[in-house]
């Protein structure tokens, strides 16, 4: 077993590829066992409160029966078939779940495999259909500073233009632009003003404009920032009154996390195009879906083209579909809301002795999404041992050292948590640089 486990590491280290990492001097990677609930079980035999949900995915916490179930009644059917030409219960039956329980409006359903897949759906959506209107020249995206869409080229052009490395591609990359970021926080005094910027790049740009594409509420990746409701109203307004397709990316809030089923709904708008991933088949299986009107899908229809221009190869795949749709119905059938809003005043409450604290600037909370916003940047590798050691999976980037734990947490998990946090900050080397 030690030489296993050692051999494995090895290998892992020297030859597999792990995101966002050096491959000649990669950070290091635990390795994981089995996970159980809210647990990951490393194979050291650590067993980790899960903070982080595997990046958003995890819902009802790992290895769930019910989600089991549905995989291995599944999985003795069809594990998969093309979806050209061929269609299935599972992918109609989440079809039919996802109109019904999305805002308003999104009414037609095109499945892929990734978050990143589907923005590039959506951003092909929108450009074809302007084309199908003989429009070809609105053809280019708005989007704000500081978001995150996904790692491909369509994706990556609207990310960040500095956090996500626009210098490297930039001679590919489309060029679109961008607004500031929503200055105004969710609990923040609303203020007109703060759009202002926003709305002349739509007078001045929406002849070449194609959408304008945000994650609702909640910027994530780009930085953990919670806005203000009413800025969406106003993308709202002006993207009908300047004829702008409007790409809502639901991929990191959708179906929950936010204390609403969609963050959309915090203010109340539909998008005309919506993506969603992570979350959907409750982190077991990646499946994406790109949402539209009937508007939208109708004229890229009635186009030159006469089709969407696009077909992944595991486009609707069964397995992922039956888990999506059992995630679902556990969702659905739960009070949900009530457990975000209990996880919200756990963290609220606990979070609070965080504040003050030596590299602290700022904590936030919304929903079952915790932020501890540090001074300095966090050391990885270093904060993560301290993290093990304390029974926590956590994983910060920058100087954001951010929770969004599996719907299952308890309070005292939360408290350990919190615990970790406060004991890790403390040390000098879990920063790259020192304030003094
Ligand atoms: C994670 C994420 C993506 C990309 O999804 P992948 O499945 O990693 O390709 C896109 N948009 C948002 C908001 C995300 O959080």
């Amino acid at each position: 077993m030690t030489n296993l486990y050692t051999d494995l590491i090895d290998f892992d280290k020297n030859y597999v590829w792990h995101p966002y990492t050096s491959m000649s001097n990669p950070l290091p990677s635990y390795l994981v066992d089995s996970a159980q609930g809210v647990h990951i079980k490393l194979a050291s035999g650590e067993k980790l409160i899960d903070g982080m949900s595997s990046w958003w995915s995890v819902l009802h916490g790992y290895n769930h029966p019910a989600l089991n179930q549905a995989l291995h009644q599944q999985i003795d059917k069809v594990s998969h078939v093309m979806f050209g030409g061929l269609t299935h219960e599972p992918a109609i039956t989440l079809c039919k779940k996802l109109i019904e329980l999305s805002p308003a409006g999104l009414e037609r359903v095109f499945l892929s495999d990734s978050g990143s897949v589907s923005v590039e759906v959506a951003i092909k959506m929108s450009i074809q259909y302007w084309q199908s209107q003989g429009l070809s020249n609105k053809s280019k995206l708005l989007t704000v500073r500081n978001g995150y869409h996904g790692d491909t080229f369509a994706a990556m052009s609207v990310c960040d233009p500095v956090t996500g490395m626009h210098q490297i591609f930039d001679k590919v990359l489309m060029k679109n632009l961008f607004a500031p970021a929503p200055s105004i926080a969710i609990d923040e005094h609303w203020d007109e003003n703060s759009t202002q910027a926003l709305a002349e790049l739509f007078a001045q740009h929406h002849q070449e404009l194609a959408a304008f594409i945000i994650e609702p509420i909640v910027q994530g990746t780009g930085g953990m920032r919670f806005y203000h409701p009413n800025y969406l109203k106003t993308v709202r307004e002006l993207c009908d009154k300047y004829k702008v397709l409007f790409i809502a990316d639901e991929i990191a809030t959708g179906l929950g996390r936010t204390g609403k089923l969609f963050a959309c709904e915090w203010a109340d708008i539909s998008p005309d195009i919506m993506c969603l991933g992570k979350t959907l088949t409750g982190g077991y299986l990646s499946l994406a879906a790109t949402l539209c009107t009937e508007h939208v899908a109708t004229t890229i229809s009635n186009g030159e083209a006469s089709c969407f221009m696009h077909g992944p190869t595991f486009m609707g795949n069964p397995l992922a579909c039956a888990v999506a749709n059992a995630s679902i119905d556990l969702l659905i059938s739960s009070d949900w809301q009530a457990k975000v809003n209990q996880i919200e005043s756990w963290f609220i409450e606990k979070i609070k002795r965080l504040t003050g604290a030596k590299r602290v600037a700022q904590v936030r909370v919304l929903g079952s999404i915790a932020v501890v916003e540090m001074t300095d940047s966090v050391n990885v590798a270093e904060i993560q041992k301290h993290f093990v050691q304390k029974g926590v999976w956590i994983r910060p980037f920058g100087k954001l050292i951010y929770m969004m734990p599996p719907l299952v947490i308890e309070e005292q998990q939360i408290d350990t948590l919190i615990d970790a946090i406060e004991y890790a900050i403390k040390f000098d080397e879990c920063f790259i640089s020192s304030t003094e």
